[in-house]
């Protein structure tokens, strides 16, 4: 049995090895550093592992990411084609997600900024009116974890939609695809949500041509990665009013650079990547389960298509 290497980018990666022994103890679970025979690797469990890396282990049967997302190991111009590549697939994300999807929904319906702001003179308001009717939350991506979105948010009692790249019918859900699906559902959109991967196609799909067709006033949500969105367009947006507040987790430079102008924009709900948080010891089961799979020649769980990028 071959070196399962362990790699997240900036930080120590010591307790998922540790982990990853505690589940299988007969796993060889290593760091990067710890690693003095390439030909030994069998699977690469791995966080923005430097790009050339990959194809330097001719016997690696496995990219594991650390993540839902697979954009950082696509984007390696040398991984090995051969290599077949997984994605976390975990309940946990999806409920994490949620969470945190609701919060910037419910932070920007029931106008918690303004509300915070009257502190500052110790105003009692009186003319507070939430319109929960006027919510209608189009969800970007129809996948494990924007169905969970939909879902969540038709159990708060808002309206929801969805818009995927193959069409979709889900019960309850209305749900669009395509071009036309995109324009009919930004045009009804009061919150949009995106939970796409990062691929060719979706590359700057936050963009102001999209904007321009969602109702004034309205709430933009990017989870998915920070090359989705279009960041001067954004600020054009909501200096015109036709958002009024956005939620972003994902940036385009991760950290956000300490000069950028976002952190001084109090119409941006900032977080730092946070959004779906890996839970150590379920995210562990699923690699645990396919590096047996891998060795008993089956296909992993969470297996993406490198021709569609997800
Ligand atoms: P998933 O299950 O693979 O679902 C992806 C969805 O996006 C699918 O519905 C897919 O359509 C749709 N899609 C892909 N390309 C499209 C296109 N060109 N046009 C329209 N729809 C398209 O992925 P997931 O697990 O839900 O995760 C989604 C993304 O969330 C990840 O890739 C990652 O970028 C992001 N994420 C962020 C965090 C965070 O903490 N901020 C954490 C986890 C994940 P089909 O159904 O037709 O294939």
């Amino acid at each position: 049995m071959g070196v399962i290497l362990v790699h997240i980018a900036g930080t120590d990666p010591a307790p998922w090895i540790d982990e990853l022994k505690r589940q299988d103890p007969a796993l060889d679970a290593r760091g990067l550093d710890a690693v003095d025979d390439p030909a030994a690797v069998e699977v690469a469990i791995t966080w923005k592992l430097p790009h050339g890396l990959y194809r330097t282990f001719p016997n690696l049967a496995l990219i594991q990411s650390m993540a839902a997302g697979v954009d950082h190991i696509l984007a390696d111009p040398e991984r090995p084609a051969r290599v077949p590549v997984a994605r976390v697939v975990d309940p946990w994300m999806g409920r994490s997600m949620v969470h945190h999807v609701a919060l910037a929904v419910l932070r920007w319906h029931r106008r918690m900024d303004w509300l915070e702001g009257q502190r500052a003179d110790a105003t009692w308001p009186t003319d507070v009116i939430f319109d929960a009717d006027a919510v209608r939350v189009g969800v970007l991506g129809l996948g494990h974890l924007g169905q969970a979105v939909a879902r969540a948010m038709q159990g708060l009692g808002f309206e929801a939609a969805g818009w995927s790249r193959s069409p979709k019918a889900i019960e309850g859900l209305a749900c669009h695809h395509g071009p036309d699906g995109l324009r009919d559902l930004a045009a009804w959109s009061s919150v949009l949500v995106c939970l796409l991967p990062l691929t060719d196609e979706t590359a700057g799909i936050l963009n102001a041509g999209l904007f321009g067709l969602m109702p004034e006033g309205s709430l933009l949500v990017n989870v998915g990665r920070g090359g989705h969105l279009v960041e001067a367009d954004l600020t054009a947006a909501l200096d015109s009013g036709r958002l009024e507040a956005a939620a972003l987790d994902v940036f385009g430079t991760e950290p956000l650079p300490k000069d950028h102008r976002f952190w001084a924009d109090r119409r941006i709900y900032l977080t730092p990547h946070i959004a779906s948080e890996i839970n150590p010891v379920t995210a562990t089961r699923a690699f645990v389960e396919n590096i047996r799979r891998i060795r008993a020649g089956q296909a992993p769980v969470g297996l993406i298509d490198p021709a569609k990028g997800y």
